[in-house]
């Protein structure tokens, strides 16, 4: 594992441990060539997965990018670090299991919602309002297609409507 701070291959291993639940071994290196420490974690990986956003563009899935906005969501909420390890790990492996490579990010939200709302009320509130923002902007632009349709309605005033008509 290529040491972060000087680029150098020539690294050890000094103390390895799995964690309480056993999922993941956290290991801690030292480097030959500039001495800095760092540790790396070793978990299973079922399959390689794709994300496909909203925009149609695919990147990797990231399992420290959902970690970190499901850390968002649950600042400074009394949630301890294990559990929410655990729902992350849980979310990736029903990822895995959905037995595609390619997941959509609409799929990966659902299932971050599912999991926040049995962890953390506050945090789940936080994670849906941000997440349901971008299915409502698009809503609203139906909504509004709609209003502007609706233009030559009887119940439209009349003045409103010759303004318009006058666009
Ligand atoms: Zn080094």
């Amino acid at each position: 594992m290529r040491c972060p701070y000087c680029g150098s291959t020539n690294t050890q291993v000094k103390d390895s441990r799995p964690s309480e639940d056993h999922t993941t071994i956290r290991r801690r290196r030292v480097c030959a060539d500039c001495g800095g420490r760092y540790t790396t974690f070793e978990r299973v990986q079922l399959r390689e997965l794709t994300v496909l956003k909203r925009s149609g563009r695919r990147v990797p899935f990231d399992r420290d990018k959902l970690m970190r906005s499901v850390q968002i969501a649950l600042r400074k909420r009394p949630v301890e670090p294990e559990r929410v390890e655990r729902m992350v790990s849980g979310i990736v492996r029903r990822l895995e299991n959905m037995g595609e490579n390619e997941v959509k990010s609409e799929a990966v939200g659902r299932l971050v919602m599912e999991a926040l709302k049995a962890l953390d009320d506050v945090a789940y509130v936080r994670f849906a309002s941000v997440y349901k923002n971008f299915r409502e902007a698009k809503d609203f632009e139906a909504l509004l297609g709609e209003l502007t349709a609706a233009d030559d309605d009887e119940d439209v005033p009349t003045d409103r409507a010759s303004a318009s008509a006058e666009d």
